[in-house]
Formats: C-alpha cells, structure tokens, sequence
C-alpha cells in the first residue's frame, strides 16, 4: 500500500484539534502535518503555520511534504460570518479552490471537504430533511457551503477528483472551544454547568435543530474517507445525522447532573439563523452507501462531556 501524508488545513480549529490525533494514530505523527492561520497552544507532531487563501504557499507546502490527501477544516462559520458577508465568502471560496486545484494540479488521492447543514434554507422540509432537498440558504456562509459542494462535484466528474463531503449538523466536543457558528451554545453550556456558573442562552429554549458529538463526526469522517470509491454515490455531501435537541432539553439533560444550573434565554441575530435550518436530518443515503450509524444520543453525550470537562476544570463528576 502507498505511504499515505495527510495534510490538515484549519488543523487548530474546533474540528481539527479533534480529528488531528486521531489521524496520528491511524496514519503516524509524521504522516500528518497540520496547517492553520494561527499557532495552538501545545501542538503535537508536525506543524506548519499556513494562509491557505495562498495558492503559492499551499501548493509549495503540499510538494514539500509530498502530501496524498488533504482535509480542509479552514472557514468562516455562520455566525461569524454574517459579521462581515464579503469576507466570509472572500475566505471560503479561495480556500476552497485553492485546494481543489492543488490537489488537481499535485494529483492528490483523496480530499475531504466538509459542508453544513447550513447548505439548507426556507424551502427545504424542515423534518427529516432529505438529501435531495432545495438548497436556498439564508447565510453567507450555507451559500459557500452550497458554492463548495457544486465546485466538488465539478471538479469530481471533469477532473476525476476524489473528493467527499459530509453536511456536518452542530459539531459537540470539549476539546477546544468552537469557532463562531449558531450551535455553539451547545458547548459553551457545558462548560458553564461544570464551572457551577449559570448560563446565557442565545437562542430560544425551543429551538430544535440537529447535533452530533465530536465522536460520531470523526467516525463519519474516517469511515467515508476509508470507504471504497465505488460506495461514494454522492460527490457534493451526504447528509448526516446524530441526535437534535432543543436548548431546553439539553439544559434538563445537564440538571440531571447539576439540579442547581440555571439558564437564561435571549435570543440574538443567531435565533433567525437556527430557524432558518432543519430541525432534523434524513442520513439514510450515507447509512445505505458506506454504512453510516451514529452512536451517541443525547443522555450519552451529556455524560461524556460533563466527564471529560470535569478533569479540565478538576471539579467532581456529580453523581447521576
Ligand atoms: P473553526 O472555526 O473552529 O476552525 C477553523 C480553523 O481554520 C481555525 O483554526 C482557523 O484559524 C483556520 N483558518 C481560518 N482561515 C484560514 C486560512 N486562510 N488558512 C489556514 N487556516 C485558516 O471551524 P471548525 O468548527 O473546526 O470547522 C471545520 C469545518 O467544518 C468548516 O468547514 C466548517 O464549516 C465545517 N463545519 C463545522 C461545524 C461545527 O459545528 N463545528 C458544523 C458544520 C460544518
């Protein structure tokens, strides 16, 4: 089998420092080599600082390193980039084809692209939201989303690229704080209830939309990359889902831990995003073509986040 050297770009975000040991550990820490805008704290393995809006910087980095696959983590995310639309797009898109031409131009065996369930907007069914379904985003950054997912396509069937793609819904981790999108009250709760803080919520105690724990998105994301080309039938991005859950009922799932947290509701500028994206996703396309199965539910999720953020803030796990 050829040696594989996989580069991560946005290797320091919230995605990446999750997904970055996991690759070391398959691939080795030196066939992995992370790349971002910015230095992380404690870095482990290889590490090179990289703007990957540079066509030139990217291309040289990926020859040096003889790279064989790429994951482009590096984005603007919903909220974030409603905070300046122009810019958003400007850093999306250039990235975007800057590393669909290195990796046409170096031939690169595979890439992965993630897309959102961002890509969604008011037409498409907000229950169950199929794979097929209309793509008439309300942010800047679904319509980059949508941008990308056609761009792969495209560079798919004209140049042979294989690229794959998952509609990552909101992404929970406790190993790094998430970068600027609407689900990110979903983490910051966490860390607030094991901190014995209250809580401020930014959207309403109601709003349903679909979650997945930082585990199921890396599974998804290894077991699509590893699978056989022949069981890709979707080359822009496959729906997939882990669990959804309103605001209200993630705070009832932490007071099973913690019956002191308390939680105030004020929506801001991100409930109209939230409202404006499905409440849950149909992933049956992905569990049929390469055998996608979530594992972790809401009352799971809750447990390994209050157990893992427990050790970073050295309080005790409250007993169930
Ligand atoms: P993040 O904001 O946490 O991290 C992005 C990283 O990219 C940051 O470390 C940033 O410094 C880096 N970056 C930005 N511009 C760069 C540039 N020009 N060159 C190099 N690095 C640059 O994002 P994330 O949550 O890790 O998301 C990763 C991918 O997954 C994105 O495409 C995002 O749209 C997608 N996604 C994430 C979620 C989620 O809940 N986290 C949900 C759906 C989709």
């Amino acid at each position: 089998m050829k040696r594989e050297t996989i580069l991560v770009i946005g290797a320091n975000g919230q995605i990446g420092t999750a997904l970055l040991p996991r690759l070391q550990a398959q691939y080795g820490l030196n066939s992995v080599v992370g790349a971002d805008l910015r230095r992380a704290p404690s870095e482990q393995g290889i590490f090179e600082l990289l703007d990957a809006t540079k066509a030139d910087e990217l291309a040289e980095l990926v020859s040096r390193y003889g790279v064989t696959q790429i994951y482009h983590l590096a984005a603007v995310l919903s909220a974030k980039g409603e905070t300046d639309p122009l810019g958003a797009w400007n850093l999306n898109m250039q990235t975007l084809l800057n590393v669909l031409e290195v990796a046409r131009v170096q031939q690169i065996r595979k890439v992965f692209i993630p897309s959102s369930i961002a890509a969604f907007g008011e037409h498409a069914p907000k229950f169950e939201t199929p794979q097929t379904a209309s793509l008439d985003p309300a942010t800047v950054y679904g319509i980059s989303k949508v941008a990308a997912e056609n761009w792969s396509l495209y560079y798919h069937k004209r140049y042979g690229l294989d690229v794959r793609s998952l509609r990552y819904p909101g992404i929970i981790s406790y190993q790094s704080m998430p970068g600027g999108g609407t689900t990110d009250y979903a983490v910051a709760i966490f860390h607030a209830a094991v901190q014995g803080q209250p809580f401020e919520c930014f959207l309403a105690p109601d709003t349903l939309l679909p979650m997945m724990y930082m585990d199921d998105a890396l599974r998804a994301t290894l077991e699509l990359m590893e699978a056989s080309e022949n069981r890709i039938s979707v080359r822009t991005s496959y729906n997939l889902a882990g669990m959804s859950f309103a605001p209200a009922e993630l705070t009832a799932s932490i007071q099973a831990y913690f019956p002191e947290f308390t939680v105030q509701y004020k929506p801001d500028f991100r409930q109209a995003i939230a409202d404006s994206w499905p409440r849950t996703i149909d992933d049956s396309v992905a569990r049929h073509d390469w055998g996608w199965k979530p594992e972790f539910d809401l009352p799971r999720m809750t447990q390994e986040m209050i157990t893992q953020l427990s050790t970073v803030y050295h309080t005790l796990i409250p007993t169930h």
